[in-house]
């Protein structure tokens, strides 16, 4: 067994651990299975997912943690070649006064760049999978291949000529990843972070209002909603909505833009207060926060790991053993009727169970948001099952409203049968790893 993790979720029976330390012994361990079944993974904190377990039992997991290499950097075409085992942290550490930054996510400083791809992570400024360029993986009979664009291949333009196979790695177990190119955004020569609070009765005109800054430009990184119980972390007022709208780009375009937003949001009448991290008077702490916050859109992690520390109630290290904490993702249109049915369906959970949840929705594009749905719990047996209903219950009635998810945790494998659009596809998939995997090298995973 793999040990404890965040979510409580079974633990599933693992025969053994290892723990390669370059492609070449991943190629190796997997060209001699002998008849057994891997289960891969980076970093491991696929927390509230899972974390590092298996969807199946009796398998070996193959711990790339190992494979922290930062092969190349180029700052002037904007990629870096990473291993699995290369953290957020240490990629930004290493564009430290570059002109290129790393899309970070709102986890640990000291989770994966490969890991958090391959599951379709979500960083501040675009969904991760949007940085993919290139794939190195071990084919499940030990085969070495690069998919996608690979450094010495021109410009690092990702889709190449014919079919693309890069996302077919992707949530996927047709291989093991053993490095990967990532798009480096440039660095903005500014950025602002403008933080909105509306009351709950609000929502729908106000969802309105940030979605045409959406539509019109205006928020091109990820434009993050958290709803009252989301916000506490961020020191929001109780019983508010809070959001988070970043404007980026050289001095004078941030203080052009930030004021429109500011100007539209006063305008409108709906938000009860507006301020950023260079508003006097603010309140210390606050500014603090929002210091943190103006930085991780900036690509810096904070490698104190303090305001995810406050989110989960723990230390981080010690998250998968002392706290209580499941995900649910759907995927929800930016549309006051959309999240207001989300947010109902939320209540409707809550009522039924009495689980709390915080709902924090990230734009994913003009069109779309991901909800990040957070279950806690006490660490008990009776409330870790509580929890699972009501995460059971979520499944259900998200997708009866006709939501979808876009990752799922390790109990909920078949809802990617479930929710493909066409039986014939999933066939296809199937097919696919029939002809590259007939011996089963690589376990099911949670899409398969
Ligand atoms: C408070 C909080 C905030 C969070 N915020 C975010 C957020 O903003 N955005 C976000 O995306 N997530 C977020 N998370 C969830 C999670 O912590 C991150 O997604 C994290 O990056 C996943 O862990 P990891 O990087 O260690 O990936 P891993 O756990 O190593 O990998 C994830 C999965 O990818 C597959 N995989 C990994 N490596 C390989 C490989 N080499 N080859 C083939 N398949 C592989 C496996 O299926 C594995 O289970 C948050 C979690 C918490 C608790």
């Amino acid at each position: 067994m793999l040990g404890p993790n965040i979510g409580m979720f079974r633990q599933r029976t693992v025969l053994d651990v290892l723990r390669p330390r370059t492609a070449q012994e991943v190629r190796d361990i997997v060209a001699g299975a002998d008849g057994v079944s891997f289960h891969v993974f980076s970093t491991g904190r696929n927390w509230g997912l899972g974390s590092r377990e298996p969807a199946r039992d009796d398998v070996v997991a193959l711990d790339l943690g190992a494979l922290e290499e930062i092969r190349a950097v180029d700052v002037e075409q904007g990629w870096a070649v990473v291993e699995p085992g290369v953290t957020q942290a240490r990629l930004a550490e290493r564009l430290a006064g570059t002109d290129r930054i790393v899309n970070i996510t709102a986890s640990s400083a000291h989770t994966s760049v490969v890991g958090n791809i391959l599951d379709r992570g979500v960083g501040l400024r675009r969904p991760r999978v949007d940085d993919l360029i290139g794939l190195e993986v071990v084919l499940p009979d030990g085969e070495l291949v690069h998919v996608g664009w690979w450094p010495d291949g021109g410009p690092p333009y990702a889709a190449g000529l014919g079919p693309s196979l890069l996302h077919a790695f992707v949530q996927s177990n047709l291989g093991v990843v053993t490095a990967a190119v990532v798009r480096l955004p440039p660095r903005p020569e500014a950025v602002r972070v403008v933080w909105l609070q509306f009351a709950p009765h609000d929502l729908s005109p106000a969802v309105g209002v940030l979605r045409r800054w959406v539509r019109q430009g205006l928020a091109k990184n990820s434009l993050r909603v958290y709803n009252p119980a989301a916000s506490v972390a961020y020191r929001g007022r109780p019983g508010e909505y809070l959001v988070h709208v970043c404007v980026d780009g050289t001095a004078r375009a941030v203080d052009a833009l930030s004021a429109i937003v500011v100007d539209d949001a006063r305008e409108s009448g709906l938000f009860t207060a507006v301020w950023d991290s260079g508003t006097p008077d603010l309140a210390e702490p606050d500014r603090e926060l929002a210091r943190l916050v103006d930085l991780e859109y900036v690509g810096e992690p904070d490698p104190g790991d303090h305001l995810l520390s406050a989110k989960i109630g723990h230390p981080v290290e010690q998250a998968d053993e002392k706290a209580g904490l499941v995900f649910f993702l759907p995927v929800v249109p930016i549309s006051g009727a959309a999240v207001q049915r989300s947010e109902r369906l939320l209540q409707r959970m809550h009522e039924d169970t009495g689980v709390r949840y915080g709902a924090t929705y990230f734009t994913l594009d003009t069109d779309l948001a991901l909800a990040i749905i957070a279950l806690r719990f006490e660490r008990t047996e009776e409330e870790a099952e509580r929890a699972h209903r009501a995460l059971d219950s979520l499944y259900e009635s998200f997708a009866a409203a006709g939501f979808t998810m876009c990752r799922i945790d390790v109990d909920h494998a078949e809802w990617a049968d479930k929710l493909g659009p066409d039986a014939a596809g999933r066939r296809l998939v199937r097919r696919i790893k029939d002809l590259l995997d007939p011996d089963g090298v690589l376990a099911p995973g949670r899409y398969h």
